[in-house]
């Protein structure tokens, strides 16, 4: 059986536009009674990587969820927002990554919740917020966003934000292999599985995704599904990549949790060509994973993709310390400075510095796979 994705162009964060083309979405998709056929409370799952503002296009756009909450509000049910960010200092602080993600003003504005506190259960060795339990349905509304350990992460990544932090940095910790690491995600997704996914890709990020060190990029583009798997094919599609690139998309489809084949994916609404960028600019793990096992033995070393400190912008806050699943890094004349021998490269440092003074350091290796895969596409052209 085939699964369906409505893609659409939306190159504008004006509300108006944005309700309009994802109500046109999800009436592609057979409508809202479609997908939400029982139950009364809706929870909304964006991207609230921290506290920054949504012109930074880390976040899930304000204008984006309150679309969402909207539609599904005029559909009669009840709606709530929430996230747990990946960073100590805003655990206890959710009230300011809602106001500088704009979703403080959302929820006033449609007289939605925001959630501030859970519980936690513990199920097939997978701890993860009550509020999956305590609503009947969950909307998974990620960013579309590269990321330096996974690749890409949008609709199955989404869900890990859904799991108390220490236990996210003791996970980092424990499954320190991009495999590893993605079946514990599909783990993740399978007890958080969303009823439907909506894609924020008006402004998407490239590079080394997902923070403050990735790039912003047009992409215009909404992508609605009720197979987070198939939406992630989507987005690995516009990225110029194979559906299997995406480890969770590996690992999901291996375990039958979705339709991660293109040939198996209906797309709805407008033609998928039209997004997609053959110079997105891809993570450098990407690259390095497309070498065969043998070869990266030997030539692992001259990669050299790792966090490095941009000490003119560090200001010692100290915030990556505190986010290290390794304990690696120590202030030095008031500087972060990672102990890279025991460094395991997660680049959770990566995603929590606040200000983007953790950047990435590549060797030659590196280098010469970036111009690689820039002559393939060229070839290809
Ligand atoms: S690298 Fe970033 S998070 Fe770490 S101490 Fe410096 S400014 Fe703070
Ligand atoms: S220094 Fe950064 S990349 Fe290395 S283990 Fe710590 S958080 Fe992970």
């Amino acid at each position: 059986m085939k699964s369906k994705v409505a893609v659409k162009s939306c190159s504008t964060y004006e509300l108006d536009k944005v309700e309009k083309v994802l109500t046109e979405s999800i009436s592609l998709l057979g409508g809202i009674s479609a997908f939400f056929r029982s139950g009364k409370r809706v929870l909304i799952k964006p991207n609230l990587l921290t506290d920054s503002r949504p012109e930074k296009g880390i976040t899930t756009h304000p204008n984006f969820v309150r679309a969402i909450v909207r539609i599904i509000k005029r559909a009669g049910f009840e709606v709530a927002i929430a996230d747990i960010p990946g960073e100590h200092r805003l655990e206890s602080n959710l009230e300011r990554v809602y106001k500088a993600s704009g979703m403080r003003e959302v929820a006033q504005a449609e007289d939605v919740r925001l959630l501030t506190e859970t519980k936690f259960v513990e199920e097939d060795g997978v701890i993860y917020s009550s509020w999956v339990k305590e609503f009947d349905h969950i909307i998974s509304a990620p960013k579309f966003k590269t990321h330096s350990l996974t690749t890409l992460t949008g609709a199955v990544k989404n869900m890990f934000g859904l799991t108390p932090r220490l236990y996210r940095i003791r996970l980092h910790k424990r499954f320190l292999r991009q495999n590893d690491f993605a079946k514990m995600l599909i783990n993740v997704y399978k007890k958080c599985k969303p009823t439907l996914s909506m894609v924020d890709g008006i402004v998407a990020m490239e590079g080394n995704g997902p923070a403050h060190s990735g790039t912003l990029r047009n992409v215009g583009l909404i992508a609605v599904s009720a197979d987070g798997l198939s939406v992630d094919s989507v987005l690995a599609n516009v990225m110029g990549l194979k559906p299997n690139d995406i480890p969770t998309n590996l690992e999901g489809g291996r375990q039958s949790l979705g339709i991660t084949a293109m040939e198996d994916i209906e797309i709805v609404g407008d033609n998928l060509e039209n997004f997609k960028k053959d110079d997105f600019d891809l993570p450098p793990a990407y690259l390095v994973t497309q070498l065969p096992d043998s070869a990266l033995k030997f030539l692992n070393r001259f990669a050299e993709f790792r966090p490095r400190v941009d000490r003119h912008i560090c200001n010692g806050c100290g915030i990556c310390i505190e986010n290290c699943p390794l304990s690696v890094i120590e202030l030095e004349g008031k500087k972060a400075r990672i102990d890279y021998t025991r460094c395991v490269d997660c680049f959770c440092c990566l995603e929590t510095c606040p200000i983007g003074a953790m950047k990435t350091k590549s060797g030659p290796l590196i280098h010469a796979l970036k111009f690689r895969e820039w002559f393939r596409k060229a070839i290809a052209h």
